[in-house]
């Protein structure tokens, strides 16, 4: 890369960062790292009517959570800041003004009212070459008129003037050339006088120049303005420098034709954003990941797969080895299908290659909830530990665990009509002799006294087994049965057998 490499985030704060633009900011971190080069995040907040209130924290929290690394940002400081647009006024004034005297641009006075007449009277209107010099501005006016008027304190905004009948072209690292021709463009909006607020497509030129963005790193739904963004920095003169465009493919629905809509993920039942969101206007919750019980960084191997590959057909990548490995050379074009069901499978994988300790630290506040106490940090990571192999998620681990910490209330009654049979209570009884004879509870010596004692006594292993597992469990479930014992106290075991000798009917013979 001949070229600094710096790229930037630019969310505009208008509601929870979507798992899209989680993709988008993770690409340009990647992207970062792998060339040594600086991640920026630049909020973007020049529309004050879409402002959400925590919507900045969320993305800064949510990124913070996937390990997204932030070089400069509003919080991080840096040499080309502010990095909130809306603390950038003056420079884009500045910057209007350039537009304004090299006459690229002009302005306009026309009021709703008669923009919406002409819409109405000239069904495809367009503000553009064919119709500007009949609307009212300093294109029609008299200098006079139009320095009267803004004195006199009437709004109006800039528009960019458009020259028709241009090839443009886009560059762009997915897609190759892309050519339209500027007859289709209209003479967009850069500034409004009535709130001293650039638009989206002024700010964000102005700031890629300012902050020396090499690469232009955004979702596929950016693609339609790249057009105008040539046109801009042709304007101001900074086409040699203009930044590399990259658009990512969109996410598309699991399932049917389309895009990736939070309605796929309430049908299907999957989050549509990294952390819970409750929407400080209607209140409603939406899930998250990190409260879905993912872990960031299977969160972020998947996302990373979805919409391009390493080349081969490696799946199970750390952040670090995605670094080593992305290219956008193997980013595909089409949109990537939002396989929710391949986000489980990561979080399964990576859950499973966590130390029993750290899975242990996930099962502690969860066993907290349920009012679970004096179990130590070592008994309850050896208990997630056997059970980790069958669980998705965190929050599965009671489920496959709870008997660690609890006696069973009940007995499955499935497994009891199956397995609890005329002549099991007494030789359960016999189990607990052997058991109590037994000094070495380890696994594999239990194993060995325990089968040797069923074989000696000629007993249907299937049966013992399984009755024994009924009492302890409470059901015909769960990991080895000797891993079991070991971990368990051997008192706690044997009250259990005792116990369901007690509870537990004797079928007639
Ligand atoms: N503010 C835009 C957004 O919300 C930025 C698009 C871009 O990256 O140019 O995504």
């Amino acid at each position: 890369m001949d070229r600094e490499v710096r790229v930037r985030f630019a969310p505009s704060p208008t509601g929870p960062l979507h798992i899209g633009g989680l993709r988008t900011a993770l690409y340009n971190y990647i992207f970062a790292r792998r060339h040594g080069g600086k991640m920026i995040l630049r909020i973007e907040d020049t529309d004050s009517t879409r402002f959400v209130p925590g919507a900045e924290e969320y993305i800064n929290e949510a990124l913070a959570w996937c390990g997204i690394g932030i070089d400069e940002g509003v919080r991080e400081g840096g040499p080309y800041g502010p990095y909130k647009q809306s603390e950038r006024r003056d420079i884009y004034r500045e910057h209007v003004d350039m537009l304004l005297k090299a006459g690229k641009a002009y302005i306009a006075f026309d009021t709703p009212e008669e923009l919406a007449k002409a819409r109405e009277e000239h069904p495809n209107f367009q503000y553009d070459a064919r119709t500007r010099m009949n609307m009212r501005n300093s294109l029609t006016m008299s200098e006079e008129e139009v320095k009267s008027l803004i004195d006199g304190g009437t709004q109006y905004v800039v528009r960019f003037l458009i020259e028709p009948g241009r090839d443009v072209e886009v560059d762009d690292l997915i897609r190759g050339k892309v050519v339209i021709n500027s007859d289709i463009l209209d003479d967009k909006v850069l500034y409004k006088s009535a709130d001293d607020l650039p638009t989206y497509h002024l700010a964000n030129i102005v700031d890629d120049h300012l902050m020396k963005v090499s690469h232009v790193i955004r979702g596929e739904e950016w693609l339609p303005s790249a057009p105008l963004h040539v046109l801009l920095y042709e304007a101001f003169g900074w086409s040699d420098t203009m930044p590399q465009f990259v658009h990512l493919p969109l996410l598309l629905k699991p399932v049917g034709n389309g895009k990736l809509s939070k309605r796929d993920g309430d049908k299907l039942g999957f989050p549509v954003f990294p952390l819970e969101w409750h929407d400080p206007k209607s209140g409603e919750i939406s899930s998250g990941y990190r409260e879905r019980g993912y872990l960031p960084e299977a969160l972020v191997n998947f996302l990373a797969l979805l919409g391009w590959n390493p080349g081969d057909d490696t799946e199970l990548m750390s952040i670090d080895e995605l670094i080593e490995k992305f290219s956008f050379d193997h980013c595909s074009k089409a949109g990537a299908k939002f396989d929710y069901k391949k986000g489980i499978w990561f979080n399964h994988e990576y859950l499973m290659r966590l130390s029993d300790a750290e899975v242990g630290e996930l099962f502690k506040p969860l066993l907290a909830a349920r009012g679970i106490e004096g179990f130590s940090d070592e008994y309850i990571a050896r208990a997630a530990g056997l059970v980790k192999t069958r669980v998705d998620f965190p929050q599965q681990l009671w489920e496959q665990a709870d008997f660690f910490f609890k006696a069973p209330e009940c007995y499955a009654e499935k497994d009891v009509k199956k397995r609890w049979k005329n002549g099991t209570p007494a030789i359960m009884r016999e189990l607990v002799g052997v058991l109590e004879g037994i000094s070495d509870m380890t696994s594999a010596n239990a194993e060995k006294i325990v089968l040797d004692w069923i074989a000696s006594r000629e007993y249907h292993l299937g049966n013992v087994m399984n009755a024994f597992r009924l009492a302890v469990v409470g059901a015909c479930r769960g990991p080895h049965m000797f891993d079991i014992t070991e971990l368990m106290p051997k008192e706690e075991v044997i009250a259990r057998i005792n116990r369901a000798i007690k509870t537990i009917p004797e079928p007639e013979a």
